[in-house]
């Protein structure tokens, strides 16, 4: 662990953007025995309220490799952050009232056979947490509301501006890690230093964040507080996460022609609600759905995927701004806590050669971020839709029996391993193709099995009451 390196001549490591996944950076690389300077664009989030959250959704979901990443740099992080965490066992699906599956209610789907949950934590007071560790390190500096300009790689100097006062400031540093999101000037920057491959993908739907208050009198949550609640609707959805003050935080996920449907008034918006998600009305409450609604602004979901993600043995990126994703696996900021213990287990690798192991952070990570990436586009159309299909149920429970009982087969859900291992996505991907390409041959072969019963069975009748002479030439 970079916890047990040995001690070597101080190296000066400057991250850019200290959200959660930089913030996390920060401390491997101080426990690295590296000088640390975080430089970060809002103003501090401890002093500054929710103001300073960005707008970014207040709740996520936190599993097994975010959770790990954490661990691994200190068993009392994990400690820290898990205190605050609300566990979620698993899905509860309210189905619509025209839906012929519906049964009003909500149904309740276990995310593990084996019991195991992924935590609801508070993303504000996760990045909280992680800068007052940084904090109480001696090795590392944060320097608030300060903007990356220009990176040059070749020199090994970087220019930020201090926004209050227009300030530039010019850094030299033996290593730049660019955490600063999905629109990261310092991917930016190395694209101009790499080859580097480029795509993004606005997905045709936005998201507008909304929230159920606590009930009144118990102060308790107003519906189920142990699961992730989704309301598919096919073309839309709306969701709610249970928060530790007993809120939840609920988004509302729409292609904008129906956001034009729902228009600017209070009555279009609480006829939308009646037609679609008529229950939910009362959990929040008209006034305050109303007021949220409109206050709240509805944003973009981005997708990038890139490569390499790093230059010689001066650059890396790291979580959104290497692999923006849809937020529709839950696992964006995990794949990013994942990233940096991952750089780390390749920096320890070769300490004397990190350019070798930034090579192959950039390599491994690719394809894991790549897989990640398209497995979360894949999510959005089951969560919207396939959660109510039988099909989905049956092929989910038929794994889930044998993982329970057979699990000598081998077989686990992609979720499971998705959320609860830290097996690489890609060869997450790999085992599950081979699991589900064994399971259709073994459907195959009892299918064929028992038509061919069947037919043998048939023909014996036939054969039976002397009417096989007359059939389709059956030998
Ligand atoms: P960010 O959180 O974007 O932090 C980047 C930081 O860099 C910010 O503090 C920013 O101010 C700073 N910065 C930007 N530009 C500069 C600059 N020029 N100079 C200096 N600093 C700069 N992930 C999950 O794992 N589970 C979930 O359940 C989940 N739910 C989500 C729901 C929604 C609706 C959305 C939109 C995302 C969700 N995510 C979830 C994804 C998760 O939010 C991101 O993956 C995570 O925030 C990435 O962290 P980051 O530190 O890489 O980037």
């Amino acid at each position: 662990s970079p916890g047990n390196s040995t001690p070597r001549p101080q190296k000066k490591a400057v991250i850019i953007g200290g959200g959660p996944v930089g913030s996390l950076a920060a401390l491997y690389f101080s426990r690295s025995n590296w000088d640390v300077e975080v430089y970060e664009l809002r103003s501090d989030p401890r002093r500054c309220g929710t103001q300073a959250l960005d707008k970014k959704s207040i709740n996520l979901a936190i599993s097994e490799r975010g959770l790990n990443s954490l661990k691994v740099i200190d068993p009392l992080l994990l400690e820290e952050v898990m205190k605050e965490t609300v566990p979620m066992t698993g899905r509860c699906i309210h189905p619509g009232k025209n839906d012929f599956r519906g049964k009003g209610g909500g149904e309740s789907q276990a995310y593990d056979i084996h019991g195991r949950f992924i935590r609801s934590a508070d993303r504000g007071r996760l990045n909280n947490i992680l800068l007052d560790w940084i904090e109480r390190q001696p090795n590392v500096k944060i320097f608030f509301e300060t903007a990356l300009k220009r990176l040059d790689l070749d020199k090994k100097d970087a220019e930020f501006e201090k926004r209050s006062t227009k300030e530039t400031i010019t850094v030299h540093a033996d290593f730049f890690l660019g955490s600063d999101g999905a629109h990261s000037q310092a991917r930016r920057f190395l694209q101009r230093y790499t080859l580097m491959d480029y795509e993004q993908v606005y997905i045709d739907t936005l998201w507008k964040e909304l929230e159920i208050p606590p009930e009144e009198g118990t102060g308790g949550f107003r519906i189920d507080g142990n699961h992730l609640h989704i309301w598919p609707r096919k073309d839309f959805m709306f969701i709610a996460i249970p928060s530790p003050d007993k809120t939840f935080t609920c988004t509302l996920f729409m292609p904008e022609r129906f956001f034009d449907e729902i228009g600017d008034t209070g009555e279009g918006l609480l006829a939308f609600f009646n037609r679609h998600f008529p229950d939910v009305i009362p959990l929040i409450g008209e006034e305050k759905l109303v007021t949220d609604y409109f206050r709240n602004s509805k944003l973009p979901l981005i997708s990038i995927k890139c490569s390499p993600y790093h230059y010689k043995d001066t650059c890396a990126i790291v979580g959104d701004a290497a692999h923006a994703m849809v937020p529709f696996y839950g696992q964006g900021m995990n794949a990013g806590f994942e990233d940096v213990r991952v750089l780390f287990e390749h920096i320890s690798a070769h300490p004397d050669n990190l350019s070798l192991a930034l090579s192959n952070y950039s390599t491994e990570r690719k394809a894991d971020a790549h897989t990640i990436n398209d497995l979360a586009m894949r999510n959005y159309i089951e969560m919207r839709d396939n959660v109510t299909s039988r099909l989905y149920k049956f092929r989910k429970a038929a794994e889930e029996l044998m993982y329970a009982y057979a699990p000598w087969l081998g077989v686990r859900t992609l979720y499971s391993y998705v959320s609860f291992s830290n097996v690489r996505y890609s060869e997450v991907v790999r085992r599950v193709r081979w699991q589900q390409g064994v399971l259709d041959r073994v459907v195959k072969m009892l299918t064929l099995g028992w038509t061919l019963g069947a037919a043998v069975l048939v023909r014996r009748m036939m054969g039976r009451r002397g009417w096989a002479e007359g059939g389709d030439g059956w030998s």
